[in-house]
């Protein structure tokens, strides 16, 4: 299982690379409420500002409006919901290597509020299930040695160690062993998810399904004809043998 805060946001819109390269200014309220409900936060004017918002493609540079950095699942949801009642749109970041540079703020033409996941780097994996809980800021170098050294099992994701699996587990995910085992995102078994009201819910294929599927972006029930947390199951088993 990847038990990660997720958030969702509304906005689809396609990048506007031109829109978002200057720097844009927080409102005082959305920094105001930030700082009310003890959210950590980053502004342009921080030490630390460019190495948080430098984005992994050059070619693709975005300037949020501020940058969380939440260290519980309820900073999370305050600063979603800051930014909601501001019309602000809110960006997820794990790993950061998104080639479209979405994670700043890439694919809206208004200023963004992003919330970097680095502090979620919990890996726990329970020694009956063999599910992992696996923090939203974990890369997948991280995640492949967690489990291999709590469980001596593994998971089919991609190659890149850097990469986080907020991006990777719900858009896909293939590596080396994607042929035999599939995607990364089919082996999710749930995830926990801030709403846009800032309420949490854990997600899965039997509760919040909706939210789940908006998640987990794809339909691995049309290829595994078996329910999926059997199927983590089966394939951790087998590598195990
Ligand atoms: C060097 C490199 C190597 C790669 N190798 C592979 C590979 O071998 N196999 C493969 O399949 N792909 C590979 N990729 C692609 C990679 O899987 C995707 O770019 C992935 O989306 C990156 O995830 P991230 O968390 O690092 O990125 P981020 O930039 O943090 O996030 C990417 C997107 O996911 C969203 N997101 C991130 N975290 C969350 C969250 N917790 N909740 C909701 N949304 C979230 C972001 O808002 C953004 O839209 C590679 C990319 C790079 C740059």
């Amino acid at each position: 299982m990847v038990s990660s805060p997720l958030i969702i946001t509304a906005s689809l819109a396609l990048a506007a690379a031109a829109a978002a390269t200057a720097t844009p200014t927080a409102d005082i309220s959305l920094t105001t409420c930030l700082t009310s409900a003890s959210v950590p936060f980053l502004l342009p004017s921080n030490r630390t500002w460019t190495s948080y918002a430098t984005t992994y493609n050059a070619r693709l540079p975005y300037s949020p409006l501020a940058i969380v950095l939440p260290s519980t699942p309820s900073h999370v949801s305050s600063a979603v919901l800051c930014a909601s009642a501001r019309g602000v749109p809110v960006q997820a970041k794990s790993g950061g290597h998104s080639y479209a540079s979405f994670s700043s703020g890439g694919n809206t033409d208004q200023p963004t509020l992003v919330i970097d996941l680095e502090n979620f780097q919990s890996i726990v994996v329970d020694k009956t299930s063999y599910v992992a809980a696996v923090g939203a800021g974990v890369r997948l170098g991280n995640l492949a040695l967690g489990i291999y050294e709590q469980g001596k099992r593994a998971l089919a994701h991609g190659t890149c160690p850097g990469v986080g699996i907020g991006g990777h587990f719900t858009h896909g995910g293939y590596g080396y062993s994607s042929r035999a085992y599939g995607l990364a995102m089919e082996q999710i078994v749930a995830v926990d998810v801030v709403l846009a009201n800032g309420t949490f819910v854990k997600a899965s294929r039997e509760e919040w399904s909706d939210v789940f599927w908006v998640c987990v972006p794809s339909s691995p029930a049309l290829m595994f004809p078996y329910p999926f947390s059997s199927r983590l199951a089966v394939f951790l088993a087998s590598l195990l043998s």
